[in-house]
């Protein structure tokens, strides 16, 4: 097959090709992270290990960090994604480098971080991002981080951002219990009940995690067109307890993706796990093995994919040949090559777009940074 604006040829005879994944939710930058804190439970995870790096953070870490994870979203099989983090154009700039695309979002909060002052700030900074934006592979979000670190007034602000851009407003919610509980107890609504009483919910909204939903607010997500970001490795790994009522969801005519958190809470940015794992998740807490087949998880995978990775054929994990889907998702196997906008960016395990090696080194003395 042709591919590109350089009319290389790219010889596909012998592999399987497949839409390139869609990472639904990430925290890029975090793989700078990755392994800080495991085991520890969520809140004093978050107190003692991830805040206190976080405000060690810089541009040029975010930039190597980002760098990191995108060649583990190259080689197995990712071409976009939807980012959350700090000093997000150094995230830009490592995409366009990489050649993948990207929606990204500075998450915004009502207390202070190296990035920003406050939330008045961090809206500044999201807005000027959105401001920035060209049409291209990488684009700008608005994304409040949830409803526990932001107050009432700053979401409505942030629900006006992102109509007046056009662009998709992403939070976190309902990913613990504490706090479904805690929004009950604060304003007497349910989380994703709340949001729509303040007029957040819409056909641009991206609501991350939902784990613990009501059947009234999974009627909600419908009446607005809302989409959800299933993230079943993080939920599990910090022990978030729910698990999304998915078949609830698709059957309501819900766009559901699939997203695997940052590399610190998950800890890897591996959608091919992500499938497995999610499928598994819901056929044992269904007692249903017909739940979340391997089609389902696949095409919760690609949502929107115009970019295709290839496996060989003959890759051990992918014989026999008797369902080529069950094989990518459950057995898995080594990404080859991966084409995007037309582009390769890696042929025959190799990245071409830039200096693999290097991106490494530079990543390691970045991560040792963090935890002077
Ligand atoms: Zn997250």
């Amino acid at each position: 097959m042709r591919h590109g604006d350089s009319g290389e040829e790219f010889d596909a005879a012998g592999k399987f090709a497949f839409p390139a994944f869609n990472n639904g939710h990430t925290h890029l930058a975090m793989t700078l992270m990755r392994g800080a804190g495991d085991g520890e439970k969520l809140q004093d995870w978050l107190d003692n290990t991830i805040f206190p790096m976080e405000q060690r953070l810089t541009p040029d870490l975010v930039y190597k960090g980002s760098m990191l994870g995108l060649i583990e979203m190259i080689r197995t099989g990712t071409s976009r994604f939807l980012d959350m983090y700090y000093f997000v154009e150094e995230t830009a700039k490592a995409v366009e480098k990489a050649g993948l695309r990207a929606t990204l979002g500075t998450p915004i909060t009502s207390f202070g971080t190296p990035y920003y002052k406050d939330a008045k700030d961090a809206l500044r900074i999201a807005e000027r991002q959105l401001k920035s934006m060209r049409a291209g592979r990488v684009g700008y979000c608005v994304s409040p981080h949830s409803i526990y670190l932001n107050d009432e007034e700053t979401l409505i602000k942030a629900r006006e951002l992102a109509d007046k851009y056009h662009v998709w407003l992403s939070l976190h919610v309902s990913e613990t219990r504490k706090e479904c509980v805690d929004c009950h107890e604060r304003t007497g609504k349910w989380p994703v009940e709340y949001l729509d009483g303040i007029g957040l919910l819409g056909e641009n909204t991206v609501l991350i995690h939902a784990a613990w939903l009501t059947k009234m607010e999974i009627r909600l997500i419908v009446e607005n067109g809302s989409s959800v970001i299933h993230c079943p490795v993080s939920n599990m790994k910090l022990a978030s307890g729910g698990v999304m009522p998915l078949h609830e969801l698709l059957d309501a005519g819900v766009t559901v993706g699939l997203g695997t958190d940052g590399a610190s809470s998950n800890n890897s940015l591996d959608m091919r796990e992500e499938m497995k794992i999610g499928s598994l998740l819901q056929k044992s807490h269904r007692w249903d093995a017909t739940a979340a087949n391997a089609r389902t998880m696949f095409r919760m995978a690609t949502l929107g994919s115009t970019d295709f990775a290839f496996i060989r054929l003959d890759d051990v994990r992918m014989l026999p040949h008797h369902d080529l889907i069950s094989n990518l998702v459950y057995s898995g196997g080594a990404v080859t090559d991966l084409i995007v906008d037309g582009r390769l960016i890696m042929k025959g395990g190799e990245i071409l777009t830039f200096d693999e090696e290097q991106a490494k080194k530079d990543f390691e003395e970045a991560s040792l940074e963090l935890i002077k």
